[in-house]
């Protein structure tokens, strides 16, 4: 099965039209396909673009960062917590392994925080203007390391 290796340049904005992330005056983004290295939609999306072409398309949450989950949303009490001082929007590890999945404090009352585990961007549409810079065939490394090597992509 042969794979391709894709760059693009991106700018990511929520549905407010505010840009969260972009590539713009950096090096492109560089993945290897089938490799779950970019959201599922947006993948789908450069699939069939040719170098040059640019879109704008908007990603569903399910397609994107999956919709928002409140099971993973957890009341704690400030006394449990490692730290003092805590407040909105800071973002921890919950535990000390570095698998541990990341959590962003996202209430703070006298007594408790609130804890969310889903990613930041869970339960968002995103809307993304993309622009394709290159497609060429996965080398033997890259597709036995399930990743992208060179400009943009991962540095051994
Ligand atoms: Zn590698």
């Amino acid at each position: 099965m042969s794979k391709n290796v894709i760059s693009f340049h991106y700018t990511l904005t929520d549905q407010t039209g505010k840009t969260l992330d972009s590539s713009a005056g950096g090096e492109p983004l560089t993945f290897l396909e089938e490799a779950g290295q970019i959201i599922p939609g947006l993948e789908a999306q450069l699939r069939g673009m040719k170098v040059g072409d640019k879109k704008h398309v908007t990603i569903k949450a399910k397609d994107a960062y999956g919709e928002h989950d409140a099971g993973n949303v957890m009341e704690v009490p400030l006394d449990k917590m490692p730290t003092r001082g805590i407040k909105v929007g800071d973002r921890f590890r919950a535990g000390k392994e570095s698998y541990a999945p990341v959590v962003t404090v996202t209430k703070v009352t006298e007594t408790h925080v609130t804890l969310d585990g889903n990613h930041p961007l869970a339960g968002m549409d995103l809307t993304f203007d993309v622009e394709l810079t290159q497609v060429r065939g996965a080398t033997e490394d890259e597709l036995a390391h399930g990743h992208a090597h060179g400009l943009g992509g991962h540095h051994h």
